[in-house]
């Protein structure tokens, strides 16, 4: 059940736990967030080592239902007005594993009039559904952190088989086809700093429109790297759009459901908590 938002009488609405957030995004502002997979655990494709969420508890390669649009819009109407600058497609594993994304996507436009994100751990390019769908967005932010198979395994640990080869063929393809907003994330660790030119080198033949050189700066089972590294690793992507994880400006937002934000973004401390 959800309760609607009570835009006039001042009281902050109280969220189901499918829209969360704002939270202060690097790269997108304020960001509305929308998780088409809000059961308890994480649902993923991925096991990243850096996942600040813990271990994938949903392994899975299996495009569902997790959410019904019924209910999808029933949020989505009662956080109407709420300032953001995005919707965004997040949460509590990969969005691209939900069937009815594209559905989701034209919902969350239409009702809140923001234009849309997502962010994908590119798993799933390699699909002309997914592809399709996620060409509903406004800008789409696709993970990369490796730019071979042997690191791709040890940093993603993929829960099916796939190759790094056909997602970054699925990215190439997406990219030839689709004219909004493509952005790599790329997560720099101590086991890919030493490969940040073949990561530029790989970047370069997708031609993004921006490339996010990200650090886990988040609590989580591995370290950041630090400013000078990034900086360092900054320097291998030279004529591209580069934006890193310590040169952004964060803006001051608060969620409107604090235990259902820091579900999603554990190391969020917003200003009123
Ligand atoms: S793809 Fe995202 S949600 Fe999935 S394991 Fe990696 S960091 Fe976590």
């Amino acid at each position: 059940m959800v309760t609607v938002c009570h835009d006039l009488c001042g009281e902050r609405p109280k969220l189901a736990s499918i829209v969360y957030g704002p939270v202060p995004s690097w790269r997108l502002g304020r960001s509305l967030g929308i998780d088409l997979l809000p059961g308890r655990g994480k649902t993923c494709c991925f096991d990243c080592v850096y996942c600040q969420l813990g271990v994938t508890t949903n392994p899975t390669v299996e495009r569902a239902e997790f959410v019904k649009l019924d209910d999808l819009a029933r949020e989505l109407a009662a956080v109407k007005g709420v300032p953001a600058d995005y919707a965004t497609f997040s949460g509590t594993g990969e969005p691209t594993l939900a069937s009815n994304l594209g559905e989701a996507i034209e919902l969350a436009r239409a009702i809140l009039g923001l234009p849309v994100a997502v962010l994908t751990n590119s798993a799933l390019m390699p699909r002309e559904d997914v592809r399709r769908e996620l060409s509903k967005a406004d800008v789409v932010v696709a993970k990369l952190d490796a730019p071979d198979e042997r690191l791709f395994r040890l940093i993603n640990r993929p829960v099916f088989d796939v190759s790094l080869r056909d997602i970054v063929d699925g990215i190439r393809h997406f990219r030839s086809q689709w004219s909004g907003r493509l952005a790599l994330q790329m997560m720099f660790l101590r086991g890919n700093r030493g490969a940040a030119r073949d990561m530029a080198r790989v970047a370069k033949e997708l031609a993004p429109d921006e490339v996010q050189v990200n650090t886990p700066l988040r609590p989580c089972a591995v370290a950041p790297l630090s400013a000078e590294e990034i900086v360092a690793i900054r320097g291998s992507f030279a004529g591209l759009n580069v934006h890193t994880a310590y040169e952004a400006m964060r803006p001051a937002v608060t969620p409107l459901d604090v235990s259902e934000t820091l579900r999603r973004r554990p190391s969020e401390a917003p200003p009123d908590c």
